[in-house]
C-alpha cells in the first residue's frame, strides 16, 4: 500500500467571530489517499493556513524536508515510523510548534487508515479497553455580550447539561488577561460566585473543573482565589498561569488544594514531560491533534501512568479531534474524562455540521466505538461551505493549495 495523495482542506465557519476565544471557529482536515482506495482523515488546532503550508511546503535540504513531499509513495501502515520519520525530517523549521501540530493531522489520518485496514476500532490497535463506557465532560462557554447574561447563561447550560446526563462539566470562565471571551471583564471574585451559583444548580455528585485561560498574572493571585473554593468541590483549575513559567506552575500546583490542569498548547512528548516535572502539574491536556498526533498523545498517557498523573484530553475542534480523543480514552485508565460535547449543544457550526461521527451521547456517557478506523465521515456539503467561507478570507491561500 501507498500514499498518493494529501489533501488538505482549510475550513472555516462563515460567520465567525474574531473577538471569541473559541478555536472550534476554524480547522484543517487532512486527507491522506492510498493506491488502494482507502482514506484516513485527520485534524489539529492551529491556524488552519499556516497548517496547510507547513504540510505542502516543499523542503530545501535533509535537515528541512516537506511533509507531503516525505509521505507521498510511502507505505502508510506504521504511523509512529512515519512520525519519527516526519519529525527529524523537518526538525530545523518544526521540531516543536506549527510543525509538530501539523504532523499531528497526519499521524491522526495514518491512524484511521491502519484501523481501516485492519477492520477494527482505532483503540483496538492500541491495547485492551480499559473501560466499558466512555465519560465525557461538557464544556460550558456561554456567547454572551455582558457579564449578567454569561452568568445566566452558564447557570442553564450547567443545568441543562447535568439533565441531559452529564457527570462532568467545565465552565469557562475567562474574565480578565489575555484572552476575554468577547470581552467580558470581571473580577476574581466573580469566578467564585459562578463556580458557587453552578455548584448549587448541579448539586455535589458532578465533577466541576474550571478554565480561565491564563487569567492569572501570578501565583499568589492564583492561590488567594482558589482558597475560595474549598467547599466547591473543583476537580481541577486548568491554565491558571501563562505556559511557560513552569517554576510558577510548581509553585502553584503544589500549594493549590485545587489540583491544577495545563498543556492545551503543548507538542510533543518532551513538552509534557517538562509540564509534569518540572511544572509538577496532576492533570495533563494534549490536544490530539497539536501535541503531533495520536502517536504523541499515546505517549503522553504512557509517561503520565510513569509518573503518576492523569490525563484529560483537549478537544474543542470538530467531530474528528473528539474521535480520537474518545479512541484514547478507551484504553487509557487514567483518563477520567474527556473533552467532548454533543455537537448539539455546541455553538459551532464546524462541530455541528462537518462530520457524521458514530459516538452517540446517552445518559452521560458513550459506548465503545466499533467502526473500523476513527469512524467519522465528512459531510461534502458541509466542506464545501465551509472551504469556500475560508477562501473569501484568503483567497490568494486558497490558490496555493491548487
Ligand atoms: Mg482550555
Amino acid at each position: 500500500m501507498k500514499v498518493v495523495d494529501i489533501r488538505t482542506h482549510v475550513l472555516l465557519d462563515p460567520d465567525f467571530d474574531i473577538g471569541a476565544t473559541s478555536s472550534a471557529q476554524d480547522t484543517i482536515v487532512v486527507e491522506v489517499v492510498t493506491d488502494e482506495g482507502i482514506v484516513g482523515v485527520g485534524e489539529t488546532d492551529l491556524n488552519a493556513w499556516i497548517a496547510r503550508a507547513c504540510i505542502e511546503s516543499p523542503g530545501t535540504h535533509t535537515m528541512d524536508q516537506g511533509i507531503k513531499h516525505l509521505l507521498l509513495g510511502r507505505d502508510p501502515l506504521d504511523p509512529e515510523a512515519i512520525w519519527r520519520e516526519l519529525y527529524v525530517g523537518t526538525a530545523m523549521t518544526g521540531r516543536r510548534g506549527a510543525v509538530v501540530h501539523a504532523i499531528g493531522a497526519v499521524d491522526m489520518a495514518l491512524w484511521d487508515i491502519v484501523g481501516k485496514v485492519r477492520g477494527v476500532p482505532c483503540w483496538q490497535l492500541w491495547g485492551d479497553a480499559a473501560v466499558s463506557t466512555l465519560t465525557p465532560y461538557a464544556s460550558l462557554q456561554p456567547d454572551a455580550s455582558s457579564m449578567s447574561i454569561y452568568e445566566e447563561t452558564m447557570v442553564e447550560w450547567a443545568r441543562r447539561a447535568v439533565q441531559a446526563g452529564f457527570t462532568a462539566v467545565k465552565l469557562e470562565a475567562t474574565f480578565d488577561g489575555p484572552y476575554r471571551h468577547k470581552g467580558l471583564k470581571a473580577g476574581d471574585e466573580k469566578i467564585t460566585e459562578i463556580l458557587q451559583t453552578v455548584r448549587d444548580t448541579v448539586g455535589p455528585g458532578v465533577r466541576m473543573m474550571v478554565d480561565v485561560q491564563y487569567a492569572f498574572d501570578s501565583v499568589e493571585r492564583a492561590l488567594r482565589v482558589t482558597r475560595e473554593w474549598n467547599d466547591l468541590d473543583v476537580f481541577f483549575l486548568e491554565a491558571p498561569l501563562w505556559p511557560d513559567d513552569l517554576t510558577k506552575y510548581a509553585e502553584l500546583s503544589t500549594q493549590s488544594k485545587v489540583p491544577i490542569a495545563s498543556g492545551e498548547w503543548l507538542a510533543t512528548e518532551w513538552e509534557f514531560r517538562d509540564l509534569a516535572e518540572r511544572g509538577k502539574v496532576q492533570f495533563l491536556q494534549p490536544d490530539t491533534g497539536r501535541v503531533g498526533g495520536i502517536s504523541q498523545a499515546l505517549k503522553v498517557c504512557r509517561l503520565a501512568a510513569d509518573l503518576g498523573r492523569q490525563v484529560v484530553p483537549h478537544a474543542w475542534k470538530t467531530g474528528i479531534s473528539t474521535a480520537a480523543a474518545a479512541h484514547l480514552a478507551m484504553v487509557t485508565p487514567h483518563m477520567p474524562t474527556f473533552e467532548f460535547l454533543p455537537p448539539e449543544l455546541s455553538t459551532s457550526r464546524l462541530r455541528r455540521e462537518l462530520v457524521l461521527e458514530e459516538l452517540v451521547f446517552e445518559n452521560g456517557l458513550l459506548a465503545p466505538p466499533t467502526k473500523p478506523g476513527l469512524g467519522v465521515e465528512l459531510v461534502p456539503e458541509a466542506m464545501a461551505e465551509f472551504a469556500a467561507a475560508a477562501e473569501r478570507v484568503w483567497p490568494s491561500a486558497a490558490g496555493m493549495a491548487r
